[in-house]
């Protein structure tokens, strides 16, 4: 039953052109090789939690132009030959997200196709997505939920959540910090810890790997420099270790939000990240995925000279739709 689940997930990926847009070229003469990623990261909102237009903001573009629209900030884990599918965060627009994915990666299994859902911690945008869940909606069945253990209480002990626990739309696992949790023989994911406000759960970053590819995830820090103070880990040595690095971009600067002192805002601008990281190799900076953008951060809109910057600089910014492989696999035809 597995093997035939693994074979049709591949290949369906591979016939909607999921698999097969990483390939490299193939050699002059030899016969065509066609390159399957077997593991893959896709991006399915890159705002910050309220997304754009916000409530209260009709002058915002967005309202005109849905292609300038933002989902909050999520990303999907695929795992083509198992048919596991992950999501990384659920979001209140969990629904579109979930469609954005079944377009780009359909799930092979009943229901939701979810293997699980990862949660950083209980800001609105980052996990409110889970009472769609409930059976007002998809009256999901089991879903795995991995949760810090503060937010796994806060989860069970508060409705509308506690009601999800004890339907079984969801079935909660606790993470320890800086302890992997096996997805399956190749890929395990690590939860660290983050300096964030915490007013209902701890909040972290994970690091997630595959057999050849790893990726880091931190939609929301209050400050690189005291995650270094606190918690003992320094941007620079994580970005070392992996390929993807989506990072807090919340704000560009200081000058983002008019009439408010922005030095009492924490979040690391995006323009200080890059200052922060200016003399790291190319190689380096290339690993960035700006990410977690508020709706007044010109980094939101692709023709800014802001986010022109940030690519002239080496860096990237997440879009919703971007795809990056995490093990890819080739096979003679
Ligand atoms: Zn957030
Ligand atoms: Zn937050």
């Amino acid at each position: 039953m597995k093997q035939g689940r693994t074979i049709s997930g591949c290949m369906a990926a591979l016939l909607l052109g999921g698999c097969a847009q990483y390939g490299a070229g193939a050699e002059i003469g030899a016969a065509p090789e066609p390159t399957l990623c077997a593991i893959e990261l896709i991006v399915l909102g890159a705002g910050q939690d309220a997304g754009a237009p916000q409530i209260g903001n009709p002058q915002d573009p967005a309202w005109a132009d849905p292609a300038l629209r933002l989902t909050p900030t999520s990303i999907a884990l695929v795992d083509h030959l198992d048919g596991h599918r992950y999501l990384f965060e659920a979001t209140p627009r969990i629904t579109q997200q979930m469609n954005l994915l079944d377009t780009l990666a359909p799930g092979t299994g009943d229901g939701l196709g979810l293997s699980g859902v990862f949660l950083t911690h209980a800001h609105i945008g980052h996990y409110a997505g889970l009472i769609y869940l409930g059976r007002e909606a998809a009256g999901a069945s089991d879903v795995p939920v991995y949760a810090m253990p503060r937010m796994a209480d806060y989860l069970r002990s508060n409705g509308p959540w506690g009601q999800l626990v004890d339907l079984e739309n969801i079935r909660i696992t606790a993470l320890e910090d800086r302890t992997p949790q096996a997805l399956s023989s190749t890929i395990r994911v690590t939860p660290y810890r983050v300096p964030h406000r915490d007013e209902y759960s701890e909040t972290v970053g994970f690091v997630i790997e595959t057999g050849s590819k790893s990726a880091l995830f931190i939609p929301d820090i209050d400050s690189w420099d005291e995650w270094e103070a606190d918690f003992d880990l320094r941007l620079e040595d994580l970005l070392e270790q992996v390929d993807f690095a989506f990072i807090d971009a919340t704000f560009y600067d200081d000058h983002e939000l008019p009439g408010r002192d922005m030095t009492l805002i924490p979040h690391p601008r995006v323009a200080a990240t890059m200052e922060r990281l200016e003399n790291q190799p190319t190689d380096i900076r290339s690993r960035v995925q700006f990410i977690h953008y508020n709706h007044t951060n010109p980094v939101r809109f692709t023709d800014s000279e802001e986010t022109q910057g940030v690519y002239e600089r080496g860096f990237h910014i997440a879009r919703a739709g971007d795809r990056h492989c995490l093990d890819v696999r080739r096979e003679r035809r």
